[in-house]
């Protein structure tokens, strides 16, 4: 005989004998057919585009963990982001709906300050954020503002790619320190008090420091959990200022996976879009809001 031909006949042999008995396999007994990702801190070898949408369930599930959170270091290392198209639409939807909200006398005070004054916080961090903390050095904004501009442009050369921070790092740009809060609640209570004149509101006094400060403790805690998520520190940070970082606030939804990736998009893009964290309104209206590419 042939040597190749006995080769093949012993190849076939040892094939249909390894193959009996044949066993039924069950669902659980198959082998998953997806790999697990797992977090590195290298950089990925090829840099693919992401074909993904948050909202596609099956894909998705590369980057969101069992738990559901999302897992940012592989996930920030892939995605690329784009210009949202027609964001002006919903940005103009935002605006009216609070308009809305602020000018119905059927809806109680309480409200319709919360209303004023959720556009008005959300206003004022975009233009902060934007305008200030990443104003152009030397420049008179740079000046007044060099206490929060230099922390802020410090966190953002502290990143890396893949969101997470350079050895030695200041921990006071993952944070939003008592003072801002503090701050937040005395100039949110006055913007609030001065457009109510301004406009003829007819809204009482009284609720306006509530409001502001059920607003600055809504967004201070919201701030906090996901900033530090994004940049994967929830495991190291130790705090010393700021509203706590705290565990419990869920984040294994799509809600909060979407504000997310809006701030992982703000690195990704070099702080020209996704100014704001928790409200991302104004974004769309001012047109600077980046979606994850599909
Ligand atoms: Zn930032
Ligand atoms: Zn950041
Ligand atoms: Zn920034």
């Amino acid at each position: 005989m042939h040597p190749r031909r006995v080769a093949l006949l012993a190849l076939a042999s040892t094939a249909a004998a390894l193959q009996a008995p044949r066993q039924p396999t069950t669902a659980q007994q198959r082998q998953p057919t997806t790999t697990r990702r797992v977090a590195t801190l290298e950089p990925p070898t090829t840099k693919k585009p992401l074909r993904l949408k948050l909202t596609s369930p099956e894909p998705t599930n590369d980057f969101v963990k069992p738990d559901g959170t999302l897992d940012v270091i592989p996930f920030s290392a892939q995605a690329e982001y784009e210009l949202k198209p027609r964001q002006r639409v919903i940005g103009l939807a935002y605006i009216s709906t609070l308009c809305t909200i602020v000018a119905s006398s059927r809806i109680p005070a309480f409200f319709r300050l919360l209303g004023l004054q959720y556009a008005a916080f959300s206003a004022f961090e975009y233009c902060f954020h934007r305008w200030c903390m990443h104003s152009t050095y030397g420049t008179w904004r740079d000046k007044i503002f060099s206490r929060w501009n230099r922390l802020h442009v410090q966190h953002h050369l502290d990143t890396n790619p893949d969101m997470t921070m350079v050895e030695g790092y200041n921990w006071k740009g993952i944070r939003f320190n008592y003072l801002t809060s503090r701050l937040s609640v005395v100039i949110g209570s006055s913007v609030s008090y001065l457009l109510v004149k301004a406009l003829r509101l007819d809204l009482p006094f009284w609720p306006t420091p509530i409001v502001s400060w059920l607003l600055a403790m809504y967004h201070g805690v919201l701030w906090n959990k996901l900033h530090t998520d994004s940049h994967d520190l929830q495991e190291t940070l130790t705090w010393f200022d700021g509203v706590k970082y705290v565990r419990n606030i869920p984040t294994g939804n799509r809600y909060a996976r979407w504000l997310l990736t809006n701030h992982i998009g703000h690195h990704a893009i070099d702080g020209k879009g996704n100014y704001n964290i928790v409200f991302p309104g104004p974004d769309h209206l001012a047109g600077t809001f980046y979606q994850l590419k599909t």
